[in-house]
């Protein structure tokens, strides 16, 4: 490891923790870190490649942000508590005001759940960015995606197809009409994602199955279906939609099969439905009843008047 290197992680990512759990943190050649007793550890791992998940030239303090966000997101699935999370970072050049925005963003999220930064590693090449995110569950209180039975009620969190329509706004595919402020709104929905992670823990013992869209709710909720082996029927027009998202012409393709919205999609059974709205009731995150699970395979999509509605929409994939 150069000197550079080395002021580089000592200026950007070293800092002192202020937790416990973490007995060696950046420093040595690995982290030492304490799982409290009666918990399990809840482990993601993210990448994101410029060209890929950002453009080149997006926003560091944003691409920070978002390199830990999509992690923390998948934290809150499972109704994991976020503690601890290590980066690998791949730059094309050590540029010191790239170097700045970035952490600022990355520690900026970190700071709202008392995450530490414990490890990483750093090498030259193409643009690239991996976030290693470590919670904690109570043993056995994991939200999963094979627990939907049938009755349950799907619920997702805020709105969905925002991201999908900032991605197109800054690859210049203007939908007409954009006002500024809901351009503004888009591309914040984009590129700072809000993990929701207080909804998570508080999912705990209630919600049947979980998992945060990062596909899209096709795909994602697709996935939930196949491992629980069961099926659904979704309300297209429950589907919640920002205001600026009304106020365009958006197709349900869009909406249902964009990625990126970092929401909850979860199952309730009908007798928690109470204990639901109770332990939701001081989130501040609001979040939608769209469909119900039923025994026959497969996602099916209603419009209001219970019509079947055909959605051609697969979900984002690297590999088609
Ligand atoms: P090693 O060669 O033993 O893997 P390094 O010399 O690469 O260790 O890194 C020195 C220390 O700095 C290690 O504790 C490592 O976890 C940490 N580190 C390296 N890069 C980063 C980074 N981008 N962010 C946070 N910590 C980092
Ligand atoms: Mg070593």
């Amino acid at each position: 490891m150069s000197l550079m290197e080395f002021e580089m992680i000592a200026h950007y990512f070293t800092r002192p923790s202020q937790r416990q759990d973490v007995v060696q943190g950046i420093g040595d050649d690995c982290a030492l870190l304490r799982v409290p007793a009666g918990m399990e550890l809840a482990v993601t791992i993210d990448t994101l490649v410029g060209g890929v998940h950002f453009l080149q030239d997006a926003n560091p303090y944003a691409i920070g942000w978002k390199s830990l966000a999509v992690s923390l997101s998948d934290l809150a699935a499972m109704g994991a508590e976020p503690a601890w999370a290590t980066l690998a970072l791949t730059l094309p050049e050590a540029s010191t005001s790239w170097l700045a925005a970035f952490s600022r963003g990355l520690f900026d999220l970190a700071d709202q759940y008392g995450l530490a930064l414990v490890g990483g590693n750093t090498s030259r090449g193409p643009l690239s960015i991996t976030v290693q995110a470590h919670g904690f569950v109570p043993q056995g209180t994991a939200l999963c995606r094979r627990g939907a039975a049938v009755g349950d009620l799907i619920y997702v969190t805020g709105t969905l197809g925002d991201a999908a329509v900032g991605l197109d706004l800054c690859l210049g595919h203007e939908p007409a009409s954009v006002a500024p402020t809901a351009r503004d709104y888009l591309l914040t929905r984009l590129n700072q994602p809000e993990p929701r992670v207080a909804v998570g823990l508080a999912l705990r013992g209630i919600a049947s199955s979980a998992i945060d869209l990062s596909d899209g709710l096709v795909a994602d909720l697709g996935h939930v279906l196949l491992a629980s082996g069961v099926g659904a029927t979704v309300d297209l027009a429950r589907i919640p939609r920002s205001a600026a998202l009304k106020g365009l012409i958006i197709p349900w393709e869009k909406v249902v099969g964009g990625g990126d919205d970092y929401e909850l999609c979860f199952t309730v059974p009908p007798n928690r439905q109470g204990q639901l709205e109770a332990a939701l009731h001081d989130v501040g995150c609001a979040y939608t009843p769209i469909g119900v699970i039923v025994s026959r395979n497969g996602l099916e999509w209603c419009d209001a008047t219970g019509q079947a509605v055909v959605i051609a929409a697969t979900g984002y994939r690297h590999f088609p």
